[in-house]
């Protein structure tokens, strides 16, 4: 077990990394974040800012030396670097499942061959794999780039074989998966955490609404039926045991209009879609991603009060520095802001939580509140 005092480090600086940070402090561990932007998020929050390339080797030299154990906030740090650090101090989670994650076709080839149901799929190396009479069942689908997408970058939605192919080339190539647009009833969402003994738990599901492929607004509990519900926390525990997964993850599930449902994606970390548990669990997110990596017991994922979590994007500055006060003037609103300088379109600024009695009153109150500050 690691106890407080002790220095955890996270690699990536955004916003995950902050406010893994922040609960890392309050449970009073100290925190190193490894992130090569002199002005991330975390580097505000965090004891100490290692301003350095994530293979930079002597950053990593320093890693290994001062600090206990190792997290990752986004897939998309290499997992070299991880298992780099493993040699000398705990990570979790592993390097290797930070790779499946990175890789959508490692990612796919894993859930299938874990049971999962995912939506058609096959993967693309090259023209010839875009052959018309490969397609069948495929379109109209989304060409997705294998490796290094979020927020629905790195994606395009294709009718026929000749867009797919016009996709494929305007990605210079690169591998990537042609997936079947599938007909959404709704998109849900299930964090789970997983210690390094294989005890693990689920946090309540989440209801996701995306606009323009982000993320927009996440409902808790999902209004879904409790089977729906039961069926995601089974999938989403079953895929962190084949994967012998140790950390805090999220699977991403598609509801389709047949309420079958399909797994979309892993995410090997706390989730967009989790933050509501900051504010409306017994132990949020970061706080368990702290006690996995410590050793500690997993926390109590309780939810206290239904929740509706609204992103923050950098559209909602146009018109200049929104207004905090009609927001903070409800008592039952929590505001997260990430320390971003600058608001660009898309771009995640912040979020806030509104807590309430039920789930459908707060979703459409919650939503009053984001027009209701939208700078002068
Ligand atoms: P994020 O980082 O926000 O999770 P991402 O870039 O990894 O996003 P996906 O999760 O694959 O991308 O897709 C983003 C969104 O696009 C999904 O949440 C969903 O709304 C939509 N989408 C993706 N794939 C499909 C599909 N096959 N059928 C229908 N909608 C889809
Ligand atoms: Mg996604």
């Amino acid at each position: 077990m690691i106890l407080p005092g002790a220095w955890l480090a996270v690699l990536g600086g955004g916003q995950l990394g902050r406010l893994f940070a922040m609960a890392a402090r309050q449970m009073s561990f100290r925190v190193l974040v490894l992130d090569p932007d002199r002005d991330c998020p975390a580097a505000a929050v965090a004891d100490r800012h290692l301003c350095a390339d994530y293979l930079d080797d002597a950053a990593l030299a320093e890693i290994a030396r001062s600090c206990r154990a190792v997290t990752t906030e986004f897939e998309n740090v290499p997992a070299a670097a991880l298992e780099r650090l493993a040699r000398d101090v705990v990570v979790r989670p592993h390097g290797a499942h930070v790779a499946i994650a990175q890789d959508r076709i490692r990612e796919k080839q894993f859930l299938e061959s874990s049971g999962a149901a995912i939506a058609p799929w096959r993967a693309i190396y090259g023209a010839s794999d875009l052959a018309p009479h490969l397609l069948d069942g495929l379109l109209p689908g989304i060409l997705k780039c294998s490796r290094s997408g979020y927020d629905g970058k790195g994606q395009c939605r294709v009718r026929d074989a000749a867009a797919a192919l016009a996709a494929f080339n305007d990605f210079g190539g690169m591998p990537c998966v042609l997936e079947k647009q599938i007909d959404l009833a709704t998109e849900i969402s299930v964090v789970v955490a997983r210690d390094a003994a294989g005890r693990s738990l689920t946090y309540p599901v989440a209801e996701n609404m995306h606009a323009e492929g982000i993320l927009d607004v996440s409902i808790v509990p999902a209004r879904i039926a409790p089977a729906l519900a039961d069926a995601a926390r089974a999938a989403a525990l079953a895929i962190a045991d084949g994967l012998d997964y140790t950390g805090v993850m999220c699977v991403e599930c598609f509801v389709q209009k047949d309420d079958r449902l399909l797994v979309n994606e892993i995410a090997p970390r706390p989730h967009n879609s989790g933050h509501y548990s900051i504010d409306a669990c017994l132990t949020s997110q970061f706080a368990q991603q702290v006690r996995v990596l410590a050793g500690l017991p997993l926390g109590d994922a309780s939810l206290l009060r239904p929740a509706v979590m609204v992103n923050l994007l950098g559209d909602l500055w146009r018109h200049g520095e929104p207004h905090w006060e009609r927001l903070l003037a409800e008592h039952n609103v929590r505001l997260h802001l990430y320390g971003k300088q600058t608001a660009r379109p898309g771009r995640k600024m912040g979020h806030y939580t509104l807590l309430g009695d039920s789930a459908a009153p707060c979703y459409r109150a919650a939503l009053r509140m984001r027009e209701a500050i939208a700078g002068a």
